[in-house]
C-alpha cells in the first residue's frame, strides 16, 4: 500500500482527554479514531491489525471444533425475560432502544440468551452434541467508566465461543482444551509469555472461570473474597499482587442457560437431559490495547510480526530524486509478487519525518532506498524491535527480507 493512499497521518499529539496510552499511541499512529470515550473507530491501520488478530483466533477456534455463525446484535426482550437478564436492575450495563411500533429491543452485551435461543431449534438428540458454535461480533455495553481506550470500549469487538455438551466430563474436556488454544492464541499474537492463566470468581455464572491475566503496569484489579480464596486453598498473605488486563475468560455454565431455554436433549436411552454449557470469550480491541500497552517503546508502536499492518516499510529518500523513485517503486514492486506486505512511504518529505512516523507505526523491517545507497548498491535496514541497524547488499535483500518475514 502506498502511504500516500493511506487516508490517516500521524500527528504529534493525541486528544487531550485521552489518557489511555494504548489510545494515545494509536491515534497518534493512525489506527484509530476518537468518537468518544470508550468509542472507536478503526482506520486501515488498525483494522489490518484486528483482522490479523481476528484470523489467528479463528484459526484456533476452528482447530477446536468451533463452527462460525454471527448472532444479531439486536436482541428481542422475550429472549433476555427467560434467563432474568432483561431488566436494568439486573444488567446495569444494557443499551436499549426501541421500534417504531414501540416494541422495545437491546444491542448485544453478550451472547448467552442469543445462542440459547437459536440452538433450542436444532439440537434434540445425543447425536446433535457436542457442538461449539462462536461469533465475532461487535458488542455494546453501557461501561460507567471508559478511560482505559481501547481495552474498555462501550462498543468493542469480540470473539465469543459457546459448547453445548452432553454431560459435565464432555464439557470439562473441551474446557481444558479450550485452555491450551487460548495459551496458543495469547503466544501466537507475541503476549503469551507475559499471559496467565488465572481462577476467577464466576460472578452469576459458576462458582469459578478462568481469566487470561496480561500482566502489565496498565489497569484492572479483581479483589478476591475469602470463600473463594478458602475453597482453592490459597492463603491471601502469600499471594502477590500484580497489575494485568484481562484479555479472555472461560465459564462453565453448568445448565443455567439450559434451564430457562428448556435445552434438552434425549439420551441414548431416550431420557432427557438438560445441555451443559459454557461460554469463552476475548476481546479482540483490549487484546490489540494489550500488545500496545506491553511491547511500545518511547518511539512508538512495535508489532509482533504475526500481527504488524505490514511485514516492511518502505522509506524512499528523497521522493523528488528520479533515481530513487524508480527503484523504490520496482523493490516495492518485487516484494508484492512475493506476497510480502509492505507500506511504502511515497510521500513528499523530510527523511528525519519519515523515520519518526515510521518508529511511530511500528512496523517490524524499515528498508530505506536512498541515493547513496543505491550508488553503492546497497540499502539500509532497520529492525524496529530492537533498533538494529544493518547494511544489506542488494542482490541480498530479497533472501534476507524473505527469511525475516518468515
Ligand atoms: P471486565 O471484568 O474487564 O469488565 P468482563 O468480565 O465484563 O470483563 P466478559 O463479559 O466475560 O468480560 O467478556 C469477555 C472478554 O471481552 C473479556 O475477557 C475482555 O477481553 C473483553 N471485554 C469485556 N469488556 C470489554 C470492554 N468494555 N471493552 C473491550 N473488551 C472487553
Ligand atoms: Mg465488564
Amino acid at each position: 500500500m502506498y502511504q500516500s493512499k493511506l487516508l490517516s497521518k500521524t500527528r504529534k499529539d493525541a486528544p487531550k482527554d485521552e489518557v489511555s496510552k494504548n489510545a494515545q499511541l494509536l491515534i497518534r499512529a493512525g489506527f484509530v479514531s476518537k468518537e468518544m470515550a470508550g468509542v472507536y473507530s478503526y482506520l486501515p491501520l488498525g483494522l489490518r491489525v484486528m483482522q490479523k488478530i481476528e484470523d489467528i483466533i479463528r484459526d484456533e477456534m476452528n482447530k477446536l471444533g468451533g463452527t462460525e455463525m454471527k448472532t444479531s446484535i439486536i436482541q428481542s426482550k422475550e429472549v433476555w425475560e427467560k434467563s432474568n437478564r432483561w431488566s436494568d436492575e439486573l444488567v446495569d450495563n444494557w443499551f436499549k432502544t426501541k421500534l417504531k411500533n414501540g416494541t422495545e429491543v437491546g444491542l448485544s452485551f453478550t451472547n448467552e440468551e442469543a445462542y440459547a435461543n437459536i440452538l433450542k431449534q436444532y439440537i434434540s438428540s445425543y447425536k446433535d452434541l457436542p457442538v461449539y458454535p462462536y461469533d465475532f461480533k461487535s458488542i455494546f455495553r453501557n461501561e460507567a467508566r471508559s478511560k482505559s481506550g481501547v481495552l474498555r470500549g462501550r462498543e468493542f469487538y469480540w470473539k465469543a465461543l459457546y459448547s453445548f455438551s452432553k454431560e459435565e466430563n464432555e464439557h470439562n474436556e473441551f474446557y481444558e482444551r479450550s485452555k491450551i488454544s487460548y495459551k496458543n492464541i495469547f503466544d501466537r499474537v507475541g503476549i503469551g509469555h507475559l499471559t496467565h492463566i488465572t481462577f476467577a470468581s464466576g460472578g452469576t455464572f459458576s462458582k469459578f472461570s478462568h481469566e487470561f491475566q496480561a500482566v502489565t503496569p496498565a489497569v484492572n484489579k479483581e479483589v478476591y473474597n475469602d470463600e473463594v480464596l478458602n475453597s482453592l486453598g490459597l492463603d491471601k498473605n502469600k499471594l502477590v499482587e500484580l497489575k494485568s488486563i484481562e484479555v479472555g475468560n472461560i465459564f462453565s455454565l453448568g445448565t443455567k442457560f439450559s434451564e430457562p431455554f428448556d435445552l434438552k436433549y434425549k439420551n441414548e436411552l431416550g431420557e432427557e437431559k438438560l445441555v451443559v454449557m459454557g461460554s469463552y470469550g476475548i476481546g479482540l480491541g483490549r487484546l490489540m490495547g494489550t500488545v500496545v500497552e506491553i511491547l511500545s517503546d518511547d518511539k512508538g508502536l512495535v508489532w509482533p510480526a504475526s500481527i504488524a499492518p505490514f511485514s516492511i516499510h518502505l522509506i524512499e529518500i528523497s521522493s523528488e530524486n528520479d533515481k530513487v523513485k524508480k527503484t523504490a517503486e520496482s523493490l516495492y514492486g518485487k516484494l508484492a509478487e512475493n506476497g510480502i506486505e509492505v507500506l511504502y512511504d511515497d510521500r513528499d518529505a523530510r527523511a528525519g519525518e519519515k523515520f519518526n512516523d515510521s518508529d511511530l507505526i511500528g512496523i517490524p523491517l524499515r528498508i530505506v532506498v536512498s541515493e547513496k545507497g543505491i550508488e553503492k548498491g546497497e540499502f539500509e535496514i532497520k529492525e524496529r524491535k530492537s533498533g538494529k541497524i544493518e547494511i544489506i547488499k542488494e542482490k541480498d535483500l530479497m533472501e534476507f527480507v524473505k527469511k525475516f518475514v518468515e
